[in-house]
């Protein structure tokens, strides 16, 4: 069936501006790292994207290993693409992808040389079937590859009209200074940093915010859901079909412990107090900080993504409330 995207698409979304750059982007991102691969139902991730676009999410991130089977999330998002966001539409959308972690064999399928990086990115252009992405990042850092040569390869991509900007996945407080600082000195300004941020992960926290801020580089935490753990998902037990349910998925059953599931109780009672689900307090509580652009949700269904989005209509906390967050999470 032919896709008319919804003409009110933009009235409800946030868009905040992303570090010191000209970018804005939807407060609410979709990620396509579970549920777009070659084993899933290519129907339900199409009618996801869909509905993200007809709510204001502009914004679509991917990696080259994302499926499985790796390089199918590309694949099934090019196919997406071609189907219904023909035209013009492209120009609506920030497409992001990512190169870093292991995708082919040999020494040159992984980490972070320039020989890697570029030829993945063509790759990634291929199984899309694009001409360009609008991010870029180097997925982790490389400890055995000069910080120079990472970044000079970054630089490359958007020299040659590969990528318009350019991030980083995964770096330390300290290794982002480096390499914000080279790409700085090279004339390509990083974009964008993409680390693991919840409720349950906070090592941001501890210096890498105040990095991007100083720098005026962005934020887009993955993971604010915990992989689903900081929604209703688990409250009583591991439901079939849930991503701690299958093989494929990379919520560990472990991981859903009896401990973990009495603390998300007790936040499910107080975002129930806010008139808020836990997944939408979970995002709101991110986006409270103004040093975060968007937050990088995944869903394996459209009301899922419809649940999420209603997380904008509160994002403010008062201080008893996060008192009382800080206390349970600390037991
Ligand atoms: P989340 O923490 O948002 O977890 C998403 C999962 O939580 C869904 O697939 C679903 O799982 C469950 N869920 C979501 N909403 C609800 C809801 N309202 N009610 C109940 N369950 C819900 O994010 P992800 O871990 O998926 O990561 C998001 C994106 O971040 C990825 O797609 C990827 O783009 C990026 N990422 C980047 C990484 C990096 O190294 N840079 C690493 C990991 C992710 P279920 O299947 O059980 O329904």
């Amino acid at each position: 069936m032919h896709y008319t995207p919804a003409a009110d698409r933009y009235e409800s979304m946030i868009y905040n501006r992303c570090g010191r750059s000209g970018i804005q982007l939807p407060a609410v991102s979709l990620g396509l790292w579970h549920n777009f691969g070659s084993i899933d139902n290519f129907e339900n991730g199409r009618s996801i994207i869909r509905q993200a676009f007809d709510k204001g999410i502009t914004h679509f991130d991917l990696a080259n290993n994302y499926g499985p089977l790796p390089g199918s999330a590309e694949e099934n998002f090019g196919r997406i693409l071609k189907k219904d966001f023909t035209g013009h539409l492209r120009d609506e959308l920030i497409v992001s992808t990512k190169a870093g972690y292991l995708m082919w064999p040999g020494p040159y399928g992984d980490k972070g040389s320039r020989k890697y990086l570029i030829s993945s990115l063509d790759q990634s252009l291929r199984r899309m079937q694009l001409d360009y992405v609008d991010i870029f990042y180097s997925h982790r850092p490389d400890p055995e590859t000069p910080l120079e040569e990472t970044m000079g390869a970054l630089h490359s991509i958007v020299q040659q009209g590969k990528a318009l900007y350019v991030g980083l996945s995964n770096y330390s407080a300290e290794q982002t200074q480096q390499a914000v600082s080279i790409l700085q000195s090279l004339g390509t300004p990083c974009l964008i940093h993409q680390p693991k941020y919840s409720m349950f992960e906070r090592w941001v926290e501890n210096g890498l915010l105040d990095v991007l801020e100083a720098n005026g580089v962005g934020c887009i935490p993955f993971s604010p859901l915990a992989q689903g753990l900081l929604t209703d998902r688990y409250l009583h037990g591991i439901p079939a079909g849930s991503r701690a349910s299958k093989p494929t998925g990379f919520l560990q059953e472990k991981e859903v412990s009896a401990e973990r599931i009495e603390q998300v109780k007790k936040l499910n009672d107080i975002a129930q107090q806010r008139g808020q689900s836990l997944a939408q307090m979970a995002l709101a509580w991110i986006l409270k900080d103004r040093r975060i652009t968007t937050v990088l949700i995944g869903a394996s269904s459209a009301a899922q993504l419809d649940n999420n989005l209603a997380c904008l209509k509160n994002t403010a906390f008062d201080k008893e409330e996060l008192e009382r967050i800080e206390k349970i999470l600390s037991i």
